[in-house]
């Protein structure tokens, strides 16, 4: 009998553990007046009010214009005037349309799939982009992640989905699954690499599961300064797989030392005033000023890491302190960035160069936790042309401008064949809003 309710129970979670299509809001830390809208790829219809149709097949060279007049909403498509609505509906006629947000304030953005704009109260536009699941979670690969090799969008793609699949109601109370910020997952354009499309597609249907067949919590960081840390270090659970562990692969990359140098009153004064630390016990001030961690604490005088960082902006709680007492500053020595737990961004990047398996890689860094294939996977419509992408990543490896001549085909107008600088310029500009620091309530 108790083994015929697990094996119920592992089917429902198996069965949970996939989508369809996601809600994700767009621009969601940015208040936009007014979207203009025009299509890069196919056709869409454009929906007022829920099902008027107002226009249909719209397509490339049409924009859309929408502004808040009143508390609803002004439609007009070029010289057509449609008048005011509550919603907005612009809907895909098939699986590849591109739509291409422009608005006041704000960068360019394109995406796949649906849109519905709806007024907030403060007068902000509500844009939620409805989009196939795993074509989503390209578009986070993309903004999560940097690197060249296949393996490492794999990896992210792996993680990402597991978190996704485990939050889809995070912002169920707002009318959507996610924001498209690192509140949830950072999603700022659709995915345009086809070589992390590739690493999505090869992922298909993966998660993380633990031994009962529940979709894990993922959490991960930049880099974690050569040793990741416990979860019970950071937020309140300890989670069997989440378990400190030596990342010499973190060790020499580009986020794996800080240096931060603060004088050594306000240094002093804030244990003495924020955590009424005695600075004239001379223990208390070795500590204060000589504190070192061979392997990461927990605590400093009693007072969590985790507190000291937010207090003083640290890219991680792994450092030490060094006085130089000729200027009357102490130099905080750091390791990593980042909160440290579950996987490091930067340690996988090193451990797929030196050719080690993605499966290898989250078993590093999620103790215990077992790849789960889920037959049943919704995969992206894009997956049928493997290898032409293959072939696009090909020619793109030789050749340093895209020929536009490639224009015409389907597939390179998906992956939107441009100059290769442009495209670097996006994956670069996303490089840097790197920080994963998930507020985590358990
Ligand atoms: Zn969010």
């Amino acid at each position: 009998m108790k083994r015929l309710l697990s094996i119920t129970l592992l089917l429902l979670l198996t069965l949970a553990a996939h989508a369809d299509k996601v809600k994700v809001r767009l621009y969601s830390n940015v208040t936009i007046k007014t979207l203009n809208i025009s299509f890069d790829l196919g056709n869409y219809n454009l929906y007022a009010d829920n099902d008027q149709l107002l226009e249909d097949q719209i397509g490339e060279g049409r924009s859309v214009l929408i502004r808040p007049e009143g508390k609803m909403l002004h439609v007009s498509v070029n010289e057509t005037d449609y008048g005011t609505f509550a919603n907005v509906r612009l809907e895909a006629t098939d699986t590849a349309c591109i739509l291409c947000l422009n608005p006041e304030s704000g960068k360019q953005r394109t995406y796949e799939g649906d849109l519905d704009i709806s007024l907030l109260k403060s007068g902000s536009l509500l844009i939620v982009n409805n989009v196939e699941f795993e074509t989503y979670l390209a578009g986070v690969v993309q903004s999560e992640i940097y690197g060249k090799k296949s393996d490492i969008f794999r990896i992210q793609a792996i993680i990402s989905r597991t978190w996704a699949l485990r939050n889809m109601g995070k912002h169920q109370a707002d009318g959507y699954n996610f924001c498209d910020q690192v509140h949830c997952q950072a999603y700022l354009n659709r995915c345009i690499r086809p070589d992390i499309m590739m690493g999505a597609i090869q992922s298909s249907g993966e998660t993380l599961v633990d031994e009962f067949g529940a979709l894990i919590e993922t959490p991960f960081h930049s880099n974690s300064g050569g040793e990741t840390a416990n979860s019970e270090d950071v937020w309140r659970a300890a989670l069997p797989y989440l378990r400190s562990v030596a990342d010499t692969f973190s060790l020499g990359m580009k986020q794996s030392d800080w240096v931060k140098t603060i004088s050594q009153d306000r240094w002093l004064s804030y244990f003495a005033k924020t955590h009424k630390i005695d600075i004239h016990d001379s223990a208390n001030l070795d500590t204060l000023l000589h504190f070192t961690q061979e392997h990461r604490c927990v605590r400093l005088l009693g007072i969590p890491l985790t507190r000291i960082r937010v207090d003083w902006q640290l890219r991680s709680t792994f450092f030490s302190i060094e006085v130089d007492s000729a200027a009357g500053n102490v130099i905080l020595h750091g390791h990593g960035y980042g909160h440290g737990v579950g996987l490091s961004q930067e340690g996988t990047i090193r451990m797929v160069e030196l050719g080690i398996p993605y499966d290898s890689i989250l078993r590093h860094y999620y103790t215990g936790a077992v790849l789960h294939q889920d037959p049943y996977a919704n995969r992206n419509y894009v997956e049928q042309y493997v290898d032409q992408i293959a072939r696009i990543i090909e020619e793109d490896k030789n050749k340093k401008t895209q020929t536009r001549s490639k224009k015409d085909d389907w597939l390179g107008r998906l992956f939107r064949l441009r100059d290769r600088e442009e495209r670097e310029e996006i994956y670069i500009e996303e490089e840097q809003d790197n920080e994963k620091d998930w507020e985590y309530d358990w």
